[in-house]
């Protein structure tokens, strides 16, 4: 691993190489440099004042003067500077982090698809509406539940909309009750939801195998609990094999089941938690249905539900009438109202559901037991490497501690650093809280047996340099255009935009 230094020349006269030149990219700017040219006005010019009253800038905005060229390659560096799916393979825990297929980009190009107004009237919109329709009973299919909003735009907003139903019914039988149980494995966006829907939290501390302990559930659930959340399989990616007992535990209290379905990558095509007891569940179509992720999004989290919770959902939703047209209906007086404007991130309904119907149901279960076979491969390959705290049996994913390499000084995150020097994105780092260091790996079912062995050649060449060289992992990553940055900085005073310099 070569470091920048020997790979550019010092002769500063010499231009650095464009992907690694980090030289004042941002200040380039110099007065009078334009990225167009037009041609004189030749109309008579409009009084802006006029037109704009209040909003009419007295003063031009400060921003950088640059050429087109410029601002072309500026763009394109700094793409160069981040990792993509499209580069390699993004083991990121939790994120199922597959591969986005391009059918769903051309399908979402459609011009009649990508061109649909939200203002255009039902009449006209027939041929979206029946995209979102056929989405939603493929959803329905999948999850085994009855009904479905595809409005919330996120994971984390299908919960707080799930949480929102489970008040609505509380409050409809009488009493919103106080609390929900969330286990201690869970992703932090859970408590966040259940608080933010005025819920207290209390945690249900897992077993030695990682799943619910039943008799602290039964202890602790009672006339007061509104709900328990939990992620099926787990964040330490194990299934909760007990889940119809814990179902029919919290229900015998009138409490109910609500469901994480960010992990349903493990499950689509094989279990549906529609039937092993689940109540109200969201999904992620930017993890389990490939729509783009992060940074590439927006995302969705669709929310599905049993019958009873039904007449709860956000308004509107969609019907059909007699004549087999569809609209939207927002005459629902027990809705807990709308969560986003219009409905939902179309765009991403519409790649969820190229992706559903390419693969066909026969194709989405075959990329269950790939991505679950993956995973499984990694740990077969790696648990001489690395200590497994739960030996319980993997789905699609895999968590590793840092146990053996901590001896040498050797943290998850220096591990994840290093892995950055071989070219791969790093794996989830200190997460689930539960694992002591946690290394938490899902290579989805994307990845071909090449890469995955390119993957664990990495893991094994960094277990063996945490033995022999543990500084070269310490510092890591050293092929990288920055190394280590101070990252609570970076939180808690990000630059987010540029400024002119004064
Ligand atoms: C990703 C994830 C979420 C949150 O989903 P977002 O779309 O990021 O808001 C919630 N729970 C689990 C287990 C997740 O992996």
């Amino acid at each position: 691993m070569a470091s920048s230094e020997v790979l550019i020349p010092s002769n500063k006269k010499v231009r650095p190489h464009p992907t690694q030149n980090e030289a004042l990219l941002f200040e380039k700017s110099s007065p009078g440099k334009r990225a167009y040219k037009l041609p004189p006005l030749d109309v008579p010019a409009v009084n802006a004042a006029a037109l704009l009253g209040a909003a009419h800038r007295k003063t031009p905005g400060e921003l950088p003067e640059l050429s087109e060229i410029e601002i072309i390659r500026h763009f394109t560096r700094l793409s160069t500077w981040n990792y993509a799916i499209d580069l390699g393979m993004y083991p990121l825990g939790s994120c199922t982090m597959k591969y986005n297929p391009r059918v769903n980009e051309l399908v979402a190009r459609i011009e009649g698809l990508a061109e649909a107004h939200p203002y255009r009237p039902d009449s006209l919109a027939q041929g979206i509406l029946e995209v979102i329709d056929l989405l939603q009973r493929c959803l329905i299919e999948i999850t085994g539940m009855d009904a479905i909003t595809l409005q919330p735009a996120a994971g984390a907003h299908g919960e707080f909309t799930g949480i929102l139903l489970v008040r609505a019914w509380h409050e409809s039988q009488g009493n919103p009750r106080k609390k929900i149980l969330i286990p201690d494995s869970a992703h932090g966006t859970n408590p966040a939801s259940a608080a933010i829907c005025g819920y207290t939290v209390e945690t249900l501390k897992s077993n030695a195998e990682g799943g619910i302990d039943l008799d602290a559930l039964t202890r602790q659930v009672d006339e007061e609990t509104a709900a328990l959340m939990l992620t099926n399989p787990s964040t330490i990616g194990v299934f909760e094999s007990q889940i119809a007992k814990i179902a029919e535990i919290l229900h015998a209290k009138g409490a109910l089941l609500y469901m994480d379905g960010a992990n349903m990558n493990a499950l689509v095509g094989k279990a549906r938690p529609g039937d092993f007891g689940v109540d109200v569940m969201h999904l992620n179509l930017h993890k389990t249905f490939s729509t783009p992720h992060g940074g590439g999004g927006p995302g969705s989290g669709p929310v599905a539900c049993k019958a009873f919770l039904e007449p709860f959902l956000p308004t509107p939703v969609l019907v059909q009438n007699e004549n087999g047209a569809k609209g939207w209906n927002y005459d629902r007086p027990q809705s807990i109202g709308r969560v986003r404007a219009f409905y939902g991130n179309v765009g991403m309904f519409i790649r969820a559901l190229a992706y559903i119907l390419a693969n066909g149901p026969d194709g989405l279960r075959q990329t269950t037991e790939d991505a679950v076979l993956n995973a499984n491969y990694i740990r077969a390959k790696l648990e001489d490497f690395y200590d497994l705290p739960y030996r319980t049996p993997s789905m699609h994913e895999v968590v590793f501690s840092d146990k053996r390499q901590a001896v040498k000084g050797v943290k998850t995150g220096d591990i994840a650093k290093r892995l950055i020097d071989y070219g791969f994105h790093p794996y989830t780092v200190s997460f689930p809280m539960i694992v002591h260091g946690a290394l938490m790996i899902e290579p989805t079912e994307s990845e071909s047996l090449e890469e995955l062995d390119l993957f664990i050649d990495a893991m094994q060449a960094i277990a063996r340099e945490v033995d022999e060289t543990p500084e070269l992992v310490k510092t890591a990553p050293h092929s990288t255009r920055v190394s280590r940055l101070d990252e609570v900085q970076a939180a808690r005073k990000p630059i987010l935009r540029w400024r002119p310099t004064k």
